[in-house]
């Protein structure tokens, strides 16, 4: 089977890895600080706190900002669970923004529409949760106008989205936002096997995302309540989780970071070439190339369908060996959502995920096979049933 996407692994990740497992820390030590430094450096954030997954991070942004029982976030209705799941460990109500019926990304008419009814009713979001779907960026500066019209904390789900562009801006530069955050699921842009990391520009944010992130535990002697306590002493200041990054994962992550140009290359080649085998077919619908402005990081390469073949073609390439994916189902749609209260459905968020196919794109995918993945597809859109 071709998987939609896979990780890269290459000798120096092994050795790496190899390295930790026989140094004296296998975690706590010095390799997650590097990590954190490099990923930040690379995106050109201030502070980095690597954690143990992307959806630790979103916990720890949801934690960092203040939310509780009866705040009310905002988030894409494309998306993994994730990125509505954080609002609800701290109990506070989700709502699901409209996306883009072509691109699967938030549509700000609709983020704007639900602003401007929520001041009404005088119950605006503490956080909007806007996701960079397939790596592309949303439009962070209109997002951002709203903010500030409307004080919300911004949070960048940017778990598919680790060097994309936007407006000359990488994404995790928070340059728009609060905080974003990364994974590092195998199928990502780079991987540490589990993992992620939230970035901010925002000491105060940082700090209690760092003490959280490790039960809530301070060593730093300047911010410790007692001061007059010997050597050994901390404090447990807050209710933390153990959400940490282990050494062995961050030098998987450095050696991965390091590679992470070419990896980009190769997605966005691989894209450029499906783009030139798909569009002459006036049945699919393609993903919008990247332009100056914005240059996606290209984790999925997703393909409109039309309404009445997806399953077809998804079951027949699924049967003949290419492992196609939906991405996704819209989270409204999950019991749990529905069991919380009645959502009704999304007019784009319905349309993208009737008809919107991922099909394989990573790094090491060859030529050939994508070049068959393409064939075969064109052959099902075109078969008559
Ligand atoms: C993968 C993913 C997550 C969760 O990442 P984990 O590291 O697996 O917890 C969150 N949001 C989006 C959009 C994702 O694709």
């Amino acid at each position: 089977m071709i998987p939609y996407s896979t990780q890269t692994i290459d000798n120096d990740d092994l050795e790496a890895v190899r390295d930790v497992l026989t140094s004296g820390y296998l975690t706590c030590g010095p390799l997650i600080r590097d990590f954190e430094e490099q990923v930040a450096a690379y995106v050109g954030a201030k502070y980095a706190v690597g954690v143990n997954s992307c959806t630790s991070a979103l916990h720890l942004c949801m934690c960092a900002i203040g939310l509780k029982k009866g705040d009310r976030v905002f988030v894409s209705a494309i998306s993994f669970v994730a990125s509505a799941n954080c609002a609800r460990y701290l109990d506070a109500d989700v709502d699901f923004i409209d996306v883009d019926k072509n691109t699967g990304n938030l549509d700000v008419d609709c983020l704007e529409n639900m602003l401007i009814e929520a001041k009404k009713q005088n119950r605006l979001p503490k956080a909007v949760v806007a996701v960079h779907m397939t790596g592309r960026p949303v439009d962070l500066e209109r997002i951002n106008r709203l903010k500030n019209e409307y004080g919300f904390y911004l949070i960048e789900d940017a778990a598919h989205a680790l060097g994309a562009i936007y407006k000359g801006h990488k994404i995790g530069s928070c340059t728009y936002s609060d905080i974003t955050v990364l994974s590092f699921h195998p199928v990502k842009i780079i991987t540490t096997a589990e993992g992620g990391m939230c970035l901010t520009n925002n000491e105060k944010l940082y700090n209690t995302m760092r003490v959280l992130s490790s039960h809530g535990i301070e060593h730093d002697r300047e911010k410790l309540f007692d001061k007059s306590m010997p050597n050994f002493y901390y404090e447990m200041q807050s209710l933390g989780f153990n959400y940490r990054l282990s050494d062995l994962q961050a030098a998987l992550g450095i050696t991965q970071l390091s590679k992470i140009e070419g990896f980009l290359f190769k997605r966005r080649e691989l894209a450029r070439d499906y783009h030139e085998l798909l569009s002459d077919d006036k049945n699919l619908t393609l993903p919008v190339p990247d332009n100056d402005d914005n240059i996606s990081s290209w984790h999925l390469y997703q393909v409109g369908i039309p309404f009445n073949k997806r399953d077809f073609v998804y079951n027949t390439l699924r049967s003949r060996g290419i492992g196609v994916q939906i991405h996704y189902l819209p989270i409204y749609r999950h019991p749990y959502y529905q069991s919380l209260k009645k959502y009704e459905p999304l007019a784009g968020a319905e349309y993208f995920f009737e008809r919107t196919l991922s099909i394989p794109l990573y790094p090491k995918l060859k030529k050939l096979d994508m070049q068959m993945c393409a064939a075969t597809l064109l052959g099902l859109i075109d078969e008559d049933r």
